[in-house]
């Protein structure tokens, strides 16, 4: 499914791809627009679906 969020640095909203088997994950896409590179979570919300939130690098974990 494809979900929009909002890249933690430039604030642009761009449209990510995801899919079940990416629950539970972590990667790293670089920004369309900005090109920094935005750290993804995938989780599975209560009701099934996909959450997708977005981070910039410098947090920790
Ligand atoms: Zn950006």
């Amino acid at each position: 499914m494809v979900k929009d969020v909002n890249c933690p640095y430039c604030g642009e909203s761009i449209s990510v791809v995801v899919d079940e088997q990416e629950a539970g994950h972590q990667y790293i896409e670089d920004c369309q627009v900005c090109c920094r590179p935005i750290v993804f979570n995938i989780a599975v919300g209560g009701d099934g679906a996909l959450i997708v939130s977005v981070h910039n690098e410098n947090e920790t974990f």
